[in-house]
């Protein structure tokens, strides 16, 4: 059997990926086992926004290999503290805590949340809710999926968790009419990105703060997908000049090589948690945390935020000429842009599969939007190259 077809016996259909075998990859472009070259305009749901492979990224990784790779945190090693201090730094808190994936990552930032609540605020135990927003997607826990309305990622895994309140992505009066005495947090992406990279109306973000401000709420900004340089600054909340309370950091934090998520807080959220009330055996392992320190540093340049940057323009002019010609909408921030194809035409899912036929790997999100998402490594030529491919993609439709 082909490693497709195997994959099809005997690996569970969570997933329907397009037919591409995946072989190698370097900077902003993959290979196939038959050589075949693809420019890769999703960049592992802005996982890989260093691009595959990333020098750097790869010599600390194998240094770190070559030194020890698991301690748990029954013991402490060399670099949990520097990464701790250098991603606390970059943040602007004091504080952080390590886990792995972007799911367990918004879990940890919710049961700091809770605890926060009752211990900090005066919540009576077990009545702390928390607000979320309508489109949002932050994983695939129970809990997690407990608080999304996207149907196919929910439905079959009830009883659902209690305690959150979900209001319109944008509409901070309907945030504010749903406080109440046992709201501890809000949390929001401060661009939706599974839901289309929806971004929120100009001055929602400082709205949010202000209202969290007066009624003594923690904003809890999920920026798995949307942080890390993606939208041509290291948070997507500076594009505001906001500060949640609490960072939900993954994805591109392990440089596309290791999973590594972090909360990054101030010590009065941290510092609820106390020994064996959280943890992870995996959490904060010394290769991720190696990788790890290597992505706080390219960071800490200001680089990957400025190549991000530099590429909304091009996305910008490239996209807006679809607009019309079998594109309904298109929207840009950094490096990342929501292109909603006229559902007549076809399906994201198509659009994606006509721009695999001529090399450039996409993602659909809902119904017949796509995300654009490069590695911000790619060059000028490269990202034009790929535009073009995408209006003749929509073109042959
Ligand atoms: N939060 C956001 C905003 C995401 O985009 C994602 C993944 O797409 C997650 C959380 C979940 O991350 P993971 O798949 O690593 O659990």
């Amino acid at each position: 059997m082909t490693p497709i077809q195997l994959e099809l016996a005997h690996g569970a259909h969570n997933y329907a990926p397009l037919p591409v075998m995946v072989s190698h990859g370097e900077g902003a472009w993959v290979w196939d086992d038959e050589g075949h070259r693809y420019l890769d305009f999703l960049a592992g749901y802005s996982a890989l926004n260093f691009g595959h492979r990333h020098p750097a990224l790869v010599e600390a990784a194998r240094r770190q290999l070559e030194r020890i790779t698991l301690t748990s945190r029954a013991f402490h090693h060399d670099l949990l503290g520097p990464f701790c201090a250098e991603l606390a730094a970059l943040a602007g808190k004091e504080m952080v805590l390590p886990m792995n994936t972007g799911a367990e990552a918004v879990e940890t930032a919710l049961k700091a949340a809770r605890r926060w609540g009752y211990e900090v605020k005066g919540v009576p135990r077990d009545q702390a809710t928390v607000i979320v927003m309508e489109g949002n997607f932050h994983g695939r826990t129970i809990s997690i999926v407990s608080f999304s309305d996207d149907e196919t990622a929910r439905s079959g895994y009830g009883p659902y968790t209690p305690g959150f309140r979900t209001v319109p992505y944008g509409d901070v009066a309907a945030l504010a009419d749903a406080v109440d005495d046992s709201t501890v947090a809000v949390l929001l992406e401060p661009v939706q990105g599974e839901a289309g990279v929806i971004l929120p109306p100009e001055g929602y973000l400082t709205d949010v703060r202000h209202l969290c401000d007066a009624r003594g709420l923690l904003m809890i900004a999920d920026e798995i997908q949307s942080g890390l340089g993606r939208t041509g600054r290291t948070f997507a909340c500076d594009h505001e000049g906001v500060t949640p309370d609490v960072y939900v950091l993954g994805k591109a934090l392990g440089g596309g090589i290791v999973p590594l998520s972090a909360v990054v807080a101030d010590r009065d959220v941290l510092g609820v948690f106390t020994p064996g009330s959280h943890g992870s055996t995996f959490g904060g392992n010394p290769l991720a945390v190696a990788v790890g320190r290597e992505v706080v540093r390219l960071l800490a340049t200001g680089e990957p935020q400025c190549l991000a940057a530099g590429h909304e323009a091009a996305l910008r002019s490239g996209l807006a000429a679809l607009v019309g010609h079998g594109v309904e909408a298109v929207r840009v921030r950094g490096s990342w842009a929501g292109v909603d194809l006229e559902p007549a035409l076809g399906s994201g899912r198509q659009l994606c599969e006509a721009l695999a036929s001529r090399g450039v790997l996409a993602k659909d999100t809902h119904g017949s939007s796509i995300r654009v998402s490069p590695p911000l490594v790619i060059s000028d030529a490269d990202l034009a190259w790929g535009l073009e491919q995408l209006a003749a993609s929509v073109d042959a439709l």
